[in-house]
């Protein structure tokens, strides 16, 4: 675009790009690909039988509210549900302490607005979800990144980054990283906790992954260990359906004050009726029941596509080994470029995400996304093999 053009539009906008992956997709729609690029629950899961009754009830019901205008924080019944969930997990939060959002990632550009002047330091994780990156860049950060390693985020690195650059927020993903697939191990939370906590460190737990663990055993979330300091992103986009754009966060009350103002102006409040509708659901359906399904599938579609990259693939290529989730993160021998890769690939009729746009400042990277729970065990195995055949190693 011209600069006489760009100059009509806020500060806020330059640089901040399209989403890369929605580029992808396009590519990757024909039929005849292989897609391991989206980033999609399994439609095949969705219980579109008891959100039909649930919905059916409502809307045959007397109540006209369900039509109305609420208030911003949203149904206090459905928090209570949410707040109650927490409490079986361990997790003690008052439901005045939840806000409704239009999915996690309207908690993003809220918490953004809330906290981050321009030029404010915001720590990531680096591979990191880059919705985040997106919707934070909206509020010209620096990003200051602290690498992943197998353990959840190099917790070493991320004190040194923390008294370096003194940041506004830590922004998290503990459990099945988006991109990497990685969980932090009980260790890593209890130091990023500890670190957080001695310097007074607001963190961002996002956690729209928690739930689809289907192998090993829970772990502590975050706000477990630092309730006061912590922010929990939810949301039913994985357990339930993504259209609804059902969301929630879980802030400490000065946060909440000011993101109740940042959610007043963005939009009043979450659609009602889709709240009503979500909350119709979980009381008539057993949601751990659907949770353990998805969980079952995923974790054979992920076994499947493990057990394909350990046989076609060269050692040299490595891959994270995920517990749950829907991702898994391939690291290429040094020098490779995945992005050539995926031209290759692509020719082969199958698609995944290079890893660039999960870097905030990196070009050329050896690193891909793998997703698994929109393909079938058969794709997974022949997506695999065409992939293997382009490697050129
Ligand atoms: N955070 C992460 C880490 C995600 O992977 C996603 C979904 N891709 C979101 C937030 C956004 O989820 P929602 O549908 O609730 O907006």
């Amino acid at each position: 675009m011209n600069a006489t053009v760009t100059s009509r539009f806020s500060h806020r906008m330059e640089g901040v790009p399209r989403s890369f992956i929605r580029e992808i997709l396009k590519v990757a729609i024909s039929p005849d690909v292989i897609s391991f690029a989206g980033g999609l629950p399994n439609k095949e899961l969705f219980p579109l039988e008891e959100l039909r009754a649930s919905a059916d009830k409502l809307m045959s019901g007397s109540d006209r509210n369900i039509l109305q205008y609420a208030n911003t924080e949203g149904y206090l019944p459905l928090r209570e549900k949410i707040a109650g969930r927490y409490a079986r997990k361990g997790i003690q939060v008052n439901p005045e302490n939840i806000l409704i959002t239009n999915g996690s990632q309207q908690g993003l550009d809220l918490l953004g607005k809330i906290f981050i002047n321009e030029g404010d330091a915001v720590l990531i994780e680096e591979p990191g979800y880059l919705g985040a990156i997106q919707a934070f860049s909206l509020f010209r950060p620096r990003f200051v990144t602290v690498p992943m390693t197998h353990e959840g985020i190099d917790t070493e690195w991320m004190e040194q980054a923390i008294d370096n650059n003194n940041p506004r927020l830590a922004y998290l993903i503990p459990n099945f990283q988006n991109p990497s697939g990685i969980s932090y191990s009980e260790e890593t939370r209890h130091k990023v906790s500890d670190i957080c906590r001695r310097r007074m460190l607001y963190l961002v737990e996002d956690d729209p992954y928690g739930d689809i663990r289907f192998e090993g055993a829970p772990k502590h979330s975050l706000h477990h260990y630092l309730p006061e300091q912590t922010i929990l992103l939810g949301t039913f986009s994985k357990t339930v359906v993504p259209a609804f754009r059902m969301g929630w966060i879980v802030a400490p009350d000065e946060v909440m004050e000011r993101l109740v103002i940042a959610k007043q102006a963005a939009d009043l409040h979450t659609d009602y009726f889709t709240q009503r509708l979500i909350y119709q659901y979980l009381t008539d359906y057993d949601i751990d029941e659907h949770i353990a399904l998805i969980c079952h599938s995923y974790g054979k579609q992920a076994k499947a596509m493990m057990a394909a990259l350990e046989h076609c693939f060269p050692k040299e290529v490595h891959f994270t080994r995920p517990e749950g989730g829907m991702f898994l993160w391939v690291t290429l021998p040094e020098g490779h470029s995945s992005m050539r890769l995926f031209e290759r690939a692509i020719r082969e009729n199958v698609a995944f995400v290079p890893g660039n746009p999960f870097y905030v400042d990196k070009e050329d990277v050896n690193t891909c996304r793998l997703n698994f729970s929109c393909s079938n065990e058969p794709e997974i195995e022949e997506g695999v093999r065409r992939l293997a055949k382009v490697l050129e190693m």
